[in-house]
């Protein structure tokens, strides 16, 4: 089998801790042959980890290499754009964390260059790629016809959270912080189940000191298929976490990888899909299916929602209307 030859751009925490962790156990389609970051130092202990590929001292130097066949984008949000649009002109395939970028505005660069480029041009999120969601979806038609979906999510993250303390998400350039940073992987979920999201009326607060923007949402909205949706996140405050589909003849509910469907619970065996993302990344590249779940128009939808949102202070704001 073929083995991409992939260089990792950016050796922070997903770098090390979620990407490297999945491509270790897919070594028959990848093989990851240079690094670069903005420190040398991190860039080398990363290589050391990984089975010491060549490190370069800049993404120019990596993408002339001829090392590679694709880079890995594992990198502050803002440089998500330029990054891409500059290896996608030296011809390489791009697999790049979501969120897609800082803003809608600057995301649809992206979705344009996608729409001319033969190169590969993948998102990763990796919620697109957990189970339990599509396992949700098949077990919809029990309970008749969905009407209302809550979903309360509730992360106190501290001052010593190895997120929060990552200088780019303290001083963020993207739209709402955390909000849309983590909230993607909640929107790609929930479209998942409902599909696109029509509207949205929202607020937003700041109730702590330390997370770099507006640290709380309470969202109304609806889907495209009429479901209305409410969702409460917070990343300040500790709750109890509450996930609830409610159709005219009975309810789904969540709980962790428990779902029950009415009366009866399903257990699922569920992992955070960053393997099957690199799986589904390498058939994409080979030719052997399409771009659905790395698109990056897919991926500017479940922002938007957080652009939407943030807009709109209390009042209706139509997706349709920010994309
Ligand atoms: P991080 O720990 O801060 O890592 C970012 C890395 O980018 C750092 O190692 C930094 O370099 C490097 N960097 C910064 N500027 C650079 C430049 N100009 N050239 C090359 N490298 C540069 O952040 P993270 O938590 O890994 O997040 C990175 C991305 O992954 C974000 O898009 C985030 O949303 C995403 N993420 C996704 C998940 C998920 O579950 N899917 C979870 C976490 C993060 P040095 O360290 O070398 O100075």
């Amino acid at each position: 089998m073929k083995k991409i030859r992939l260089g990792i751009v950016g050796c922070g925490i997903a770098a090390r801790e979620l990407h490297f962790p999945a491509l270790n156990e897919l070594k028959d389609l990848f093989e990851i042959t240079a690094v670069t970051s903005r420190t040398r130092k991190h860039a080398e202990e990363f290589a050391r980890l990984v089975g010491n590929p060549m490190v370069f001292d800049s993404f120019d130097e990596l993408l002339d290499s001829e090392l590679i066949d694709a880079v890995d984008l594992t990198l502050p949000v803002e440089l998500n754009v330029p990054f891409t649009e500059k290896a996608v002109f030296k011809k390489k395939h791009v697999i790049c964390e979501k969120p897609i970028s800082i803003n809608v505005e600057n995301g649809k660069r992206l979705v344009d260059l996608y729409k001319k480029t033969s190169q590969v041009i993948y998102i990763a999120e990796n919620w697109r790629h957990i189970k339990k969601f599509y396992k949700i979806k098949d077990q919809l038609y029990k309970i008749g016809k969905p009407l209302f979906f809550t979903w309360n999510i509730w992360v106190r993250l501290d001052v010593n959270n190895k997120y929060v303390r990552t200088e780019w998400r303290q001083k963020p350039k993207h739209i709402g912080g955390f909000l849309s940073d983590a909230g993607v992987h909640h929107v790609a979920a929930m479209r998942l189940l409902f599909g696109d999201i029509k509207w949205v009326s929202a607020v937003d607060r700041k109730h702590s000191d330390y997370l770099g923007d507006s640290d709380f949402l309470s969202a109304l909205f609806e889907f495209g298929n009429n479901v209305i949706g409410n969702y409460v996140v917070s990343y300040s405050i500790n709750g109890e976490e509450k996930f609830e589909i409610i159709g005219d003849k009975g309810k789904i509910k969540l709980i962790e990888n428990k779902i029950i469907v009415n009366e009866e619970v399903i257990e699922i065996e569920d992992g955070l899909g960053y393997k099957e993302e690199f799986e589904d990344f390498y058939k994409v590249v080979m030719g052997e299916k399409e771009n659905n779940l790395g698109s990056p128009f897919e991926a500017l939808k479940d922002l938007a929602f957080f652009e939407a949102a943030l807009k709109s202070k209390g009042n209706k704001v139509n997706i349709s209307d920010i994309i």
